[in-house]
């Protein structure tokens, strides 16, 4: 039904009903006239109130409809302003109404109205959806209220909050429509899983954050912090950060940090802090100033992780690089840093400079025979002595190995070097402690270079002491040597001839010489020393007194050494097979290092195997100061010969420090007094030589010894060795060594004339 009258309603049923004319007829006419008059009048009459009171209804129903518009309006921009949406929904056809304003390309704000028979709720949230609707139409909830996913019209889920209640029920009061509105919340959402991450993140931090108020109390901190500090959360929170403080720095630097906090917008550096249970640990920060969005006021955000670990990882690292960890002294990256440093200094100064190059002396063997622990106890006992000897003002290093370095500073001459180096060789003299049981002795060999003399960078200054080292290696060792120009091109020819030695048994350029060793008593040849030569393609012919300490040094000796071995072996075998007599006695020379380091008794052992010789056709010799310098190894080595039956001589003796008790202990046959003490024995101006020999030869008879008397080269000497019960000469005298068929032939010559007196023989070799 319409809310306006049908115009028939306005009218008397009666009066409509009759129709005018009908009446006219029936009555007086001038009653009739003045009635119908009055009527006309009344209809009239009637007509206009009808007609006003039509225009006043239609005047209010207009203002109502304005006062509706005006209201409409106002909910249309209140709607738009809210950014919601109205929507309408019917429980019993299951249609959503949605309503929204929004403005037309005239920016009208123009009212949409979508009726969706099935509301496109996420799958994911339908059932969230209906159960909170059940709820509050069981009236579990005073209003409907649900976040859920609706998909919008260009077919994307938005996150939506809707709001609603009941507009319509039925008469038994079961809900038949909602309304209420419903906004759009993907940015809230957004927002809020952003915090949410956000406070994951810091909760999950390995950083410690603490929040602090311009005061610098905590206002909030993450479990880092709790973990780093030793403090709970909650313990901290108002709490003055200056709880952490410890007292590895002064107060100071802790107000001037809080100082520059507050002056900056951000602030980062290191500082030593203190946990709960009062252990100090190193931390760098972050601080950042945020203001707080509520109260506007600054908050300091700190960052900080702990690097108390990692700071001394670094410190260790940084040592390494620049000491050793054996000794603790620097090592030679420190060392070149302060050499370069001193060189400054003595540039400024005017004053000189030096640089002590020590290597110890057989230190090798002492590593390879009695282990690397005893070794390193050595390396550090060396280091100490040095420290003690040069004194704290100087720099020690350990350049590498066994090799140490000595700097020098502030010297006016070369002389203070060399009493430097005077004083070190002198206070290496006294046994080295090892530990309560155990000492040793080693000596060193210095090389000194001197800044500005000998060279200008921290480089050069090293290889030319390590030149000048070399050359008191050569000197004999336990000594020192001060750089000479000279030397350079000595270490040139050194590393040549250690390259060329390398190939020298490939390239077949070793041989042997042979000397014979006559027996004074019996007038006969009784043995035979194999002397090497190396006849280099490079070099030409190279003295065994050049070549055999290079080979000594580069370790080639082991090679060689089996060679000559072998190849001794292998040529009295030969001869033997010529018709030599079996009773020749060889003798092969054998350097420490073979002794120690090599397996010389399984290699003589095979020598002797591949040739067919008996054991007791070889002698071994090796030098006093091999057996001197390492009385412990050489004596069990040399037992293992003694049992093969090889024998053994002591070589070049006299030259060393050998004491007779100790030679006691050793299963030697033979004694070889150096040329040395021989050259003199036939001078009437050197009475001590002859002293000497007659000494030795008395001494190595009480011990049952045999003694050969080396570097022959007079009828006088032979003479006075002979005199003197000598039992074996050797040297130029008698022969020279000879190549291996000139050494047969003179054998066999004497050997065909047993017991005549033979004649020296100088064939050279
Ligand atoms: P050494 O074992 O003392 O050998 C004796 C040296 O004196 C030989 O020198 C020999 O030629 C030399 N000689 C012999 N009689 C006289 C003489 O009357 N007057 C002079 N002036 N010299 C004489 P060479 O052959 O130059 O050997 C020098 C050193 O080289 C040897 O001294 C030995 O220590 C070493 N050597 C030689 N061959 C070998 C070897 O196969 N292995 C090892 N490890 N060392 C060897
Ligand atoms: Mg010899
Ligand atoms: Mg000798």
């Amino acid at each position: 039904m319409g809310l306006l009258p049908t115009p028939q309603s306005l009218w008397p049923a009666g009066l409509l009903l009759a129709p005018l004319g009908a009446r006219a007829g029936n009555a007086d006419t001038s009653l009739n006239d003045g009635m119908i008059l009055l009527l006309a009048v009344l209809v009239l009459l009637l007509a206009y109130l009808a007609l006003a009171a039509r225009r006043r209804r239609e005047r209010d129903q207009q203002a109502h409809l304005r006062q509706l518009q005006e209201r409409e309006q106002r909910l249309r921009l209140a709607l738009w302003a809210s950014n919601e949406l109205y929507w309408q929904f019917d429980l019993r056809r299951h249609a959503l109404e949605i309503t929204r304003v929004a403005p037309d390309q005239a920016n009208d704000l123009i009212v949409q109205t979508l009726l969706d028979q099935d509301p496109h709720i996420h799958p994911d949230d339908q059932e969230a959806v209906r159960t909170r609707l059940i709820a509050y139409l069981r009236g579990d909830t005073p209003i409907f209220i649900s976040e859920h996913r609706m998909r919008s019209e260009n077919g994307q889920w938005q996150w939506m909050l809707a709001r609603g209640r009941a507009i319509a029920r039925e008469a038994n009061g079961r809900v038949v429509r909602l309304a209420g509105t419903a906004r759009n919340i993907d940015a809230l959402r957004e927002m809020e899983s952003e915090r949410q991450v956000a406070a994951e993140v810091l909760r999950n931090m390995a950083e410690s954050v603490a929040v602090l108020d311009e005061e610098f109390r905590i206002v909030a901190a993450n479990p880092a912090f709790s973990r780093m500090t030793g403090y709970a959360v909650e313990e901290v929170l108002g709490q003055d950060t200056s709880l952490l403080n410890g007292d590895r720095h002064p107060p100071e630097f802790y107000q001037q940090a809080r100082q520059a906090i507050r002056a900056g917008r951000s602030w980062s550096g290191e500082m030593w802090q203190r946990r709960k249970d009062g252990r100090d640990f190193l931390c760098a920060m972050q601080c950042n100033v945020i203001l707080d969005p509520g109260t506007r006021r600054r908050l300091y955000v700190l960052v900080t992780s702990d690097i108390t670990e990692r700071r001394r990882i670094e410190q260790e690292l940084r040592y390494l690089a620049n000491y050793d960890p054996l000794t603790s002294l620097p090592n030679r990256t420190q060392l070149a840093e302060r050499l370069a440093h001193a060189i400054v200094q003595a540039r400024r100064s005017g004053h000189k400079l030096a640089l002590l190059f020590l290597d110890l002396d057989n230190f090798k063997d002492i590593n390879d025979s009695q282990g690397h622990a005893t070794g390193d106890r050595v390396l550090r006992a060396v280091a100490r002595r040095l420290q003690d000897v040069v004194g704290p003002g100087h720099t020690v290093a350990r350049i590498s190995g066994d090799e140490f370095a000595v700097v020098l500073e502030d010297i006016r001459d070369a002389a203070e070097a060399d009493r430097c180096a005077q004083r070190i060789i002198a206070a290496f003299e006294t046994p080295l402690r090892l530990d309560d049981r155990n000492e040793a002795t080693i000596s060193p060999s210095i090389g000194i270079s001197l800044f500005p003399d000998h060279a200008q960078v921290p480089t050069d200054l090293l290889k030319r002491a390590d030149t000048a080292m070399y050359r008191a290696k050569r000197g004999g060792k336990r000594g020192y040597v001060r750089y000479v120009q000279a030397m350079e091109e000595d270490s040139r020819r050194r590393a040549g001839l250690i390259a060329a030695l390398r190939r020298a048994i490939e390239r077949d350029e070793l041989s042997l010489a042979f000397q014979p060793v006559l027996s004074l008593r019996e007038q006969r040849y009784c043995s035979v020393e194999a002397l090497l030569r190396w006849n280099s393609r490079d070099y030409g012919r190279i003295a065994p007194c050049e070549f055999i300490p290079l080979a000594e040094d580069s370790g080639l000796i082991v090679p060689i050494g089996e060679w000559a071995l072998r190849e001794a072996c292998r040529t009295l075998a030969d001869w033997m097979r010529a018709g030599l007599d079996p009773d020749i006695k060889l003798a092969v020379n054998v350097s420490a290092v073979q002794l120690l380091r090599g397996e010389l008794p399984r290699t003589a052992a095979s020598a002797l195997a591949q040739s067919g010789l008996p054991a007791s056709c070889l002698e071994l010799e090796l030098t006093e100061s091999v057996l001197m310098g390492n009385a412990e190894q050489a004596l069990q080595r040399l037992d293992a010969f003694a049992e093969m039956g090889v024998s053994i001589a002591v070589d070049d003796f006299g030259t060393g420090y050998s004491s007779l008790s100790y030679l006691r202990r050793l299963p030697i046959h033979t004694l070889k007094i150096d040329k040395s003490f021989i050259d003199g024995v036939a001078s009437p101006d050197d009475r001590e030589d002859a002293a000497i020999a007659t000494t030795i030869i008395a001494m190595a008879r009480a011990l049952g010894l045999q003694v050969v008397a080396e570097g022959v080269e007079t009828a006088a000497q032979l003479a006075f060795l002979e005199r003197n019960a000598c039992d074996l000469v050797q040297g130029y005298w008698i022969s020279r060594p000879l190549d291996a068929q000139a050494c047969l032939s003179l054998l066999l010559r004497a050997q065909r004339q047993p017991g005549a007196r033979l004649d020296p023989a100088a064939t050279p070799a």
